[in-house]
């Protein structure tokens, strides 16, 4: 079906999630935008899903065999400076290769980014935020596949709001803008950063980053919440409510998806919050 093009077969999904959870499923590597059109038309002909599979840092793998395709953009790993501001980034580039090309080309403006572990496509469809900025801050146009066309879309034709997006296509890459900046300078806040966050966030453990949302309407922040009715620590099977940042979750070594699951519900019933996933569960 997707002859000629670089495919694993019963992949081991624990190798493709930060998270080191998750049964089997295919995943397919297309090289460039023609080989992703074949593999989006084949799935449409042969009516079986697709997903996009990014750095798979905000995402829970089903323990058993997943029937969606899975389809990694890590070839699409271009980072191309197009101004001086301006700077094309593939839709597989992963936020710390970029940070350290920003920073030896001095451009600032994406540092609180350093140290999450995510891909610009990722990243732009959650639209990841981190010590009150979002990435969409830096967005100037998006390159998407959509009804196997190219587009770019304006920055102005998009919607973004707190870790979500309207897009609806592939993004290929986007264009982003920046200050010029000052190498040490960028390479100090990019440090420093990336300490704050290994200081409150079990950074050495597995985990997909915060389970949950922070409902910005309603001043509703799961952390918080999760702590006050104090299950940091708790555990079932390999997961455990992380004992350093509630809003995590963090596999001990032997979490299974249904762990995290169960995790998750326990957390509901114990706090009595509809608390909405951040986290993205693939079956
Ligand atoms: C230790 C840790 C810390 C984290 N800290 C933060 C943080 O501070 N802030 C934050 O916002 N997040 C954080 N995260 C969560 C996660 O890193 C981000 O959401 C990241 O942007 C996800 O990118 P990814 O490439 O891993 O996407 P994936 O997890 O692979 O996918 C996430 C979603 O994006 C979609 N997607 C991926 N690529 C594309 C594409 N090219 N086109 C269309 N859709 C696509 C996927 O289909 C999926 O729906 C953290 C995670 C960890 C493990």
């Amino acid at each position: 079906m997707f002859n000629g093009i670089e495919i694993i077969d019963n992949a081991d999904l624990k190798k493709y999630c930060t998270f080191k959870i998750g049964g089997r499923g295919t995943i397919v590597f297309p090289k460039n935008v023609n080989e992703l059109k074949r593999i989006v038309k084949e799935c449409d002909k042969n009516n079986l899903n697709y997903f996009i599979l990014g750095n798979g840092s905000n995402l829970l793998f089903s323990d058993f065999e997943i029937n969606t395709i899975l389809v990694s953009l890590k070839y699409f790993n271009e980072i191309r400076q197009v101004k001086k501001d301006e700077v094309f980034v593939g839709a597989g580039v992963n936020l710390f290769p970029l940070n350290i090309y920003l920073k030896n080309h001095n451009l600032s403006g994406l540092e609180w980014s350093y140290g999450i572990p995510g891909s610009i496509g990722g990243a732009i469809f959650m639209n990841a935020g981190a010590f009150g900025h979002s990435i969409s801050e830096n967005i100037l146009n998006i390159k998407v596949l959509k009804c196997g066309k190219v587009e770019n879309i304006s920055k102005k034709n998009l919607e973004f709001s707190y870790r979500k997006s309207n897009i609806n296509g592939i993004i290929l890459g986007a264009t982003m803008k920046f200050k010029e900046g000052n190498l040490d300078e960028i390479a100090f806040l990019q440090q420093d950063y990336l300490e704050r966050r290994k200081m409150s966030q079990p950074y050495d453990k597995f985990s997909a980053g915060s389970v949950f949302k922070r409902n910005i309407e309603k001043n509703i922040i799961p952390a918080k919440i999760i702590d006050t009715f104090g299950l940091k620590g708790t555990r079932i099977g390999g997961a455990e409510i992380s004992k350093k940042h509630a809003g995590f979750i963090v596999n001990n070594g032997d979490a299974k998806a249904i762990d995290v699951l169960a995790l998750i519900e326990y957390i509901k019933y114990k706090t009595g919050e509809d608390l909405e996933l951040e986290i993205i569960y693939v079956k």
